[in-house]
């Protein structure tokens, strides 16, 4: 078999092969566009676990990427929750190997530097291309807000009794983890991985700077003992650290010159950490912009408009004292099921966003008014 010529100038240069970088080479790829990618890695396996409403993921995704479907997940507040949609923890390496299989050629290096229609590497030498896609991630530099978790991996029954027999948690926002109503909280988090792989995790959803790994270790392993359970002190562990927002040299993806995708063009929900579907969903939007030189598909004006109210909602988060983190999801999760999935995934529908947010804002307390007026009124963040 011969290897197909290098073009001198590619239709489409990725700059970084995570899920976004990926997806977009695996579609552009697939619509008859001439790929390349860099990334300093780019055969890294994956070892995260990534999650996400499977309402979220496009069509063209083969099942296969999903391992486990929990239809109906809980959340904790003071009181359980029933969220009606189906949750999927997606299998990591099955879903590279998806994405990684006819997309393009993939080249190993870091890039220097970056306009729209090159790449220089860190060899000295440059990729052309009509355009250039910044799939970089967001890094997790201190200066940004962060979300962070550590979680063990138990065996089903184990789990089983961690959460009371619920199937899965998205969220528990519970203080059994030793902590008093002064102290930063922190949620758990329990999904199947496979039929025998069961993941706890002690997450802190956002923070700046976000609580320390050893802290949600202790809280963790304070909680499960609290509720009777031992873990083996062979239990494989995760721990997530990522930022939530995307650097400012990175700018608004949609006021750039340069074409940015995935968590580095804002892809990424700022209130909950999830970028992964997003990316899946929309890199078929993005191939069809490049395609046609816009940038209307992936940034409309919907999607600009939804971006401008996730970041106050982040803002919202961040100015949240301890005390009222827990009784703003309590009132999250007491919206109807249409405006949760709107306001968790939906980024072009601003008016179900904003909907979402006022019948939440008519719903709380004074006090978590007051943090939600001041942080419309006021853009920068305690
Ligand atoms: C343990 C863990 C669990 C998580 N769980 C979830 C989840 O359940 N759901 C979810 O949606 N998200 C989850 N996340 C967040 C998730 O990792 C990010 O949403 C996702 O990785 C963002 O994808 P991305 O491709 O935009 O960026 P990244 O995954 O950050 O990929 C960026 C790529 O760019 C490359 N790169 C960086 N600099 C350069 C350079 N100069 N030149 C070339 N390449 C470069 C990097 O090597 C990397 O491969 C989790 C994160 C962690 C750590």
């Amino acid at each position: 078999m011969t290897a197909s010529p290098r073009p001198a100038i590619w239709d489409v240069a990725i700059v970084g092969l995570g899920p976004a970088g990926r997806a977009l080479a695996h579609r552009a790829t697939a619509a008859g566009m001439a790929v390349v990618s860099v990334d300093p890695l780019p055969h890294r396996a994956w070892s995260a676990t990534y999650a996400a409403w499977k309402d979220e993921l496009p069509d063209w995704l083969p099942p296969a990427a999903v391992a486990t479907a929990t239809h109906r997940p809980t959340a904790w507040t003071t009181r359980r929750h029933t969220l009606e949609r189906t949750y999927c923890v997606l299998d990591t390496s099955k879903l590279q190997s998806i994405l990684t299989r006819d997309a393009g050629t993939v080249l190993a290096g870091r890039a220097v530097d970056l306009s729209p229609t090159s790449v220089r590497l860190g060899d000295g030498s440059t990729v052309k291309a009509h355009a250039v896609v910044d799939a970089r991630g967001t890094g997790d530099s201190p200066d940004l807000a962060q979300q962070t978790a550590y979680g063990v991996v138990v065996d089903p029954d184990t789990a089983a009794h961690a959460l009371g027999g619920d199937a899965a948690v998205f969220m528990d926002w519970r203080r059994d983890n030793g902590t008093s109503p002064s102290d930063t909280p922190s949620f758990l988090y329990g999904v199947p991985l496979t039929q025998d792989r069961f993941l706890l995790e002690e997450t802190c959803l956002v923070g700046r700077p976000p609580l320390p790994m050893s802290e949600l270790a202790v809280r963790l392993h304070d909680r499960l003992r609290q509720r009777g359970v031992a873990v083996p002190s062979h239990s494989d562990v995760e721990r997530v650290r990522f930022a939530v927002e995307p650097p400012p040299e990175a700018g608004r993806a949609h006021n750039s010159d340069l074409v940015r995708f995935g968590a580095r063009a804002g892809l990424m929900h700022p209130g909950t950490g999830y970028s992964v579907a997003a990316s899946l969903l929309c890199a078929d939007l993005l191939v069809r912009d490049l395609l046609d030189g816009s940038n209307g598909r992936l940034w409309s004006w919907r999607a600009r408009s939804v971006a401008s109210l996730r970041s106050l909602g982040l803002r919202v988060l961040l100015n949240l004292d301890a005390e009222h983190l827990p009784e703003f999801f309590e009132y999250f999760f007491d919206l109807p099921p249409q405006l949760q999935a709107a306001y968790l995934s939906d980024r072009s529908n601003p008016r179900a966003t904003l909907a979402a947010m006022r019948t939440m804002f008519l719903a709380s307390s004074g006090d978590i008014r007051g943090v939600i007026l001041r942080s419309t009124l006021r853009r920068e963040v305690r």
